[in-house]
């Protein structure tokens, strides 16, 4: 199985056809089918690292302000709780606490599956992002994830590389901001390297970088499915492109050919 990293961009993209979705959709029938998902998703911050550990984990509508249709859309994929405790296995380098009430799947997770899995029939988990721990924490995570790839498990990080709310133009195809692209650039450059420590280290080192990760919960699931990824794996930038000027919807795909 891949480790994926997907922008998800505006919620919005749960319900609209535009190239990306369209190739999130393609993307979905290029992978084998898994036997589950495990997702880490920008918008599951904790304190401490949890997995959600139910049957039917509930559709989460984590936003305001969106039109109806979007906070009708139910994505009843099963749970997966075997996963979530493999998940607590593995990882024995920091305790790894089951959910079995609190969350479900927020729209970091559902917006994206809707397009890869439309029938919702791969179970899924989610995994939450600790905020207190540092770049380098979420990286290993990754690296722990790595052998549910050889279970049939698919990686899936989403969140986006450049996400700055504050800067964003409503309009959806908006000119890229330079920033957006200077850093976007740079994220690209050193994952065709699999230069990764830069990535977990230097983020902020740059003007770019600071406006580009203003807070770091959109730019953290990238460093999960970088660390579950494989020197050997084949390397697939799936979708490159900046939406509302400064939000970055590249894609990153390991393990595909
Ligand atoms: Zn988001």
């Amino acid at each position: 199985m891949p480790s994926l990293f997907i922008g998800h961009g505006s919620p919005m993209n749960a319900i609209e056809k535009n190239d990306y979705t369209r190739t999130i959709g393609l993307l979905g029938r290029r992978i084998p089918k898994p036997s589950a998902t495990v997702c880490i998703s920008a918008h599951w911050l904790s304190a401490g690292t949890w997995v959600t550990h139910m049957k039917a984990p509930k559709t989460i509508h984590d936003f305001y302000g969106f039109p109806k249709a979007l906070h009708d859309v139910q994505y009843p994929a099963p749970g997966s709780p075997a996963v979530a405790e493999l998940i607590q296995s593995l990882i024995q380098s920091s305790s790894i606490q089951l959910d079995d009430h609190s969350w479900g799947l927020d729209h970091g997770t559902w917006s994206v599956l809707t397009h890869l899995y439309p029938e919702a029939d791969v179970p899924v988990v989610q995994l939450s992002i600790d905020m207190a721990e540092p770049p380098s924490f979420h990286f290993e995570l990754g690296r722990h994830l790595r052998a549910l790839r050889d279970e049939g498990v698919l990686i899936l990080g989403s969140g986006n590389i450049v996400h700055n709310l504050r800067q964003l133009s409503r309009e959806p195809d908006a000119p890229p901001v330079d920033w957006a692209l200077e850093f976007d650039d740079w994220v690209k450059r050193h994952i065709e390297k699999r230069d990764f420590l830069p990535l977990q280290t230097d983020f902020l080192a740059t003007a770019a970088g600071r406006l580009s990760v203003p807070t770091p919960d959109h730019y953290l699931p990238l460093l999960y499915a970088l660390g579950a990824s494989e020197t050997s794996d084949t390397l697939r930038f799936e979708h490159e492109g900046i939406q509302n000027g400064s939000i970055s919807m590249r894609c990153v795909s390991f393990g595909l050919d």
